[in-house]
């Protein structure tokens, strides 16, 4: 069985997953869903997809008396994610969301229960989850190699360009790196430490206020505390170039990846030396595996699913909170 799927926003990176999809076995890109209709004919030829499976924005629900589409990939703005997800259940597809899920955990929660009601699964674009240095880390961190697990650094940064871009516009973007690229320190957290934190504490710093405007963040440094004692102190911002490093400290042994979740290839290294596996496409290999988790029911080594993408949401608001109040913010995930 194949995977068909619809992508929905056909930006820059809506581009290189359908690229990506190109070298699938499990999942095929079979239609489209773009307000452009000069794009729409582009990615028509260039990937062979019949009108029939073309939408716009308006239209799409009608995706639901289409037979060829099984999924729908929503690779928009932030902001735009919780509507369209939704949108996307209720036409009873399973919907497969980028990252960030949604802006908050409320609107998080509300495409869960949509989901979950619909009886469609929800998935969310966590690559690095299939990525094999990465899991080869959590195997090792998992059969005891680096001892008990104390410490997790995590630099997620990038410089931002064009300040009229929608990254920069809170009601799109929903904040600002955070949102962006310093959910990946979040996540990485979670799945290298093996807990789910306890406690958060943030602080915020701003060079240029005129470019990150109130409610967009430009770099916070957070740290969270974890159930067993562990804790991890981590660096989002939008203003330090190729900001890209994981490392993980335990007992016995430690594990560094630098870049840590570019689109690589992630180079990675630990006590008992260097990781050796294979680059991969990440993208291709997302595909085929959330191919095998709608149609076969298979369980990933790191969870995607709506749940997976709501915890991030619910650290996000309260580093959000803990920058605001000044003070340590408990969290039950
Ligand atoms: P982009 O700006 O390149 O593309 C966004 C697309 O959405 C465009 O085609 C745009 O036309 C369309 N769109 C629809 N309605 C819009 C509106 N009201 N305003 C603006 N654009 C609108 O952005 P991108 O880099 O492709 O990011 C899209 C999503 O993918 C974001 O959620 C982002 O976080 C995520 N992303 C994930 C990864 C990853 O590695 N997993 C990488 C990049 C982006």
């Amino acid at each position: 069985p194949v995977l068909r799927v619809a992508i929905m926003g056909l930006g820059s990176y809506g581009t290189r997953v359908a690229e990506a999809m190109r070298d699938c076995k499990m999942a095929k890109l079979t239609g489209v869903i773009s307000g452009t209709p000069s794009k729409v004919k582009d990615w028509q030829s260039k990937y062979g997809i019949p009108e029939k499976n073309c939408y716009n924005y308006e239209n799409f629900d009608n995706i639901k008396n289409n037979p060829d589409i099984d999924a729908v990939y929503v690779i928009t703005p932030n902001g735009l994610h919780k509507d369209q997800v939704i949108r996307v259940a209720k036409a009873g597809k399973h919907a497969i969301c980028e990252k960030p899920m949604a802006i908050n955990a409320a609107e998080g929660q509300e495409m869960v229960d949509a989901c979950k009601k619909a009886n469609v699964k929800l998935l969310v674009g966590y690559r690095m989850h299939f990525e094999p240095k990465t899991l080869e880390i959590i195997r090792m961190r998992k059969a005891g190699e680096f001892g008990k697990v104390l410490f997790f650094q995590g630099l997620s940064g990038f410089t931002i360009g064009d300040p009229r871009q929608w990254r920069l516009n809170k009601k799109l973007a929903g904040g600002g790196a955070m949102m962006d690229i310093g959910i990946y320190s979040i996540n990485g957290a979670r799945y290298m430490v093996g807990e789910e934190p306890v406690w958060v504490t943030a602080q915020e710093t701003k060079t240029n206020p005129e470019k990150f405007k109130e409610g967009v963040d430009e770099t916070i440094q957070f740290q969270l505390g974890f159930p067993s004692g562990a804790v991890a102190s981590c660096l989002s911002t939008y203003t330090m170039n190729n900001l890209d490093r994981f490392f993980l400290n335990g007992e016995k042994g430690f594990a560094e990846m630098q870049p840590s979740t570019g689109y690589g290839p992630i180079k990675g290294r630990t006590h008992a030396g260097e990781l050796t596996h294979p680059h991969v496409t990440h993208q291709t290999v997302q595909m085929d595996e959330m191919a095998g988790i709608i149609l076969q029911g298979k369980q990933p080594v790191v969870p995607v699913d709506g749940e997976e993408g709501l915890k991030d949401l619910k650290i996000i608001d309260a580093i959000f909170l803990a920058v605001k109040s000044g003070k340590k913010v408990d969290l039950k995930l």
